[in-house]
């Protein structure tokens, strides 16, 4: 358990012992807390304030029965966390994935309130999901999944209340069943009450770009701040799903190189540069493993053996799939193979012990909260357009999503400044998100 200064110790060991037994919630508080030393003592009535932004607003736990292709009975546990809405409607993302449980949500809702205070859009942050494992299942088993959870969930949601999203596992298919289900049982086509939709039915260009594509404008804003570009660069971007696909996308767009990418089965090295149009056919289209783009990739490709995918030499690192993915001895292997910038596409996958040895050795360390802000700042976008009943064209979505990361990037770095930390965009993204909601739940009064 981490030491605070004076009243932050207080508060956060409220935080402790009113969640027993939630270590990613812990850690993502904690590395709140690290930052908001100064701030505190500028503003004495920030304190009662963060306790109070600790407390999920609703925690919402549900049983959901499906039958699987056998006929038997299966049951899953959903949640949805509405931890704030003093921007916003409570905005963010569901997980489906076996180890969801109350603390993995709460960590990422916890996140969420300060992300998308970040992007400067008027969203509350919100989190939820289920220990479902879409892997392997049918179709049918998806749907069926998916209609059960909404059957629940719908009476908690809506455009002005409450919009959930994809993460890990939920994806345009598990959008659209849970959208169809949402529109059968209300009887009203209100599009704005799930982002991510598909293009015909309501979503958004660039929606299932927007995560990956902004954690490299993110990084590249780094990069660009050392004087620096992604041109001719090596980098290594771990995951294979919908962030990682679209961080390799852009980087190769910027003059980058994508050496290296991962899934849960392992890691694959390919000098020649990550090829897009084999992996989306192995990850998308057959929902297979890296072993198989080895095979279907033919010389130069090869499967990782030893350590991890963070061992490959190379200029720039992307976490990009899941929590705690990136550990001490990962980041002391990027030091020492002149790693320059690290930018979270996932939510929280650097371990603490890593960031402060990433640090430690003048890492540009860009954390997920701001550098991946880009994926809910584009369902901001898409209920604009939903709320408008308009749709915008590729590039235009395109250009308000870079315009939204820089000011983002360029938000983190004055507030460090501000606060004495040069270059420290941990302290200017939990700075610049807190105060701005804190001053929103000051102005609102005690509710
Ligand atoms: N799951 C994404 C995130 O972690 C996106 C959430 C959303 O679009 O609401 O920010």
């Amino acid at each position: 358990m981490s030491e605070f200064s004076g009243a932050l110790q207080e508060v956060y060991d409220v935080v402790y012992r009113r969640n027993p037994g939630e270590p990613e919630f812990h850690q993502a508080v904690e590395e709140v807390f690290e930052s908001l030393a100064p701030v505190v003592e500028r503003h004495p009535e920030y304190v009662d304030i963060l306790t109070r932004m600790c407390e999920p607003e609703r925690q919402i736990i549900f049983r959901v029965p499906w039958t699987d292709d056998s006929g038997r009975v299966q049951i899953n546990r959903g949640f949805r966390v509405e931890f704030n809405s003093a921007l916003g409607p409570y905005k963010g993302g569901l997980r489906f994935h076996p180890s969801v449980n109350l603390s993995i949500v709460k960590f990422l809702g916890f996140e969420q309130i300060f992300k998308n205070s970040l992007t400067g859009l008027p969203i509350g942050g919100g989190k939820g999901g289920s220990d479902f494992d879409p892997k392997g299942k049918s179709d049918a088993e998806v749907m069926r999944f998916c209609q059960s959870f909404m059957t629940e969930l719908y009476r908690h949601i809506g455009d002005k209340t409450d919009v959930p999203a994809g993460d890990i596992g939920v994806g345009g298919r598990e959008i659209g069943y849970l959208f169809g289900q949402y529109k059968r049982i209300v009887n009203r086509y209100e599009s704005g009450v799930l982002t991510g939709k598909g293009l015909t039915w309501g979503g958004s260009q660039v929606r299932p770009e927007a995560t990956g594509y902004g954690t490299v404008f993110f990084a590249s804003d780094m990069l660009g701040a050392k004087g620096d570009s992604f041109e001719g660069k090596k980098v290594l971007v771990s995951g294979s799903g919908n962030v990682a696909t679209y961080a390799i996308e852009k980087i190769h767009e910027l003059g980058g190189t994508v050496i290296g990418c991962s899934d849960s089965s392992g890691y694959v090295v390919d000098e020649k540069g990550i090829d897009l149009d084999i992996l989306k056919e192995v990850k998308q289209v057959r929902r297979g493993r890296l072993s198989e783009y080895v095979e279907l990739r033919g010389n130069g490709a090869t499967l990782g053996t030893e350590g991890s995918l963070w061992h490959v030499p190379a200029d720039a690192a992307l976490p990009c799939a899941t929590q705690n993915e990136l550990d001490a001895d990962d980041a002391a292997a990027l030091v020492k193979n002149g790693c320059k910038v690290v930018a979270e596409g996932a939510n929280m996958p650097t371990t603490p012990n890593a960031i402060k040895i990433l640090q430690g050795a003048g890492v540009s360390f860009g954390p997920g909260k701001a550098a991946n802000a880009g994926g809910v700042a584009t369902s901001a976008l898409e209920m604009q357009q939903n709320a408008s009943r308009d749709s915008w064209s590729f590039d235009y979505t395109q250009n308000r999503l870079r315009d939204i990361m820089s000011a983002l990037h360029d938000n983190c770095l004055t507030t460090a400044d501000e606060y004495d930390a040069p270059g420290n965009y941990i302290v200017g993204a939990n700075i610049a998100g807190f105060v701005q909601v804190a001053d929103a739940m000051l102005a609102l009064g005690v509710i």
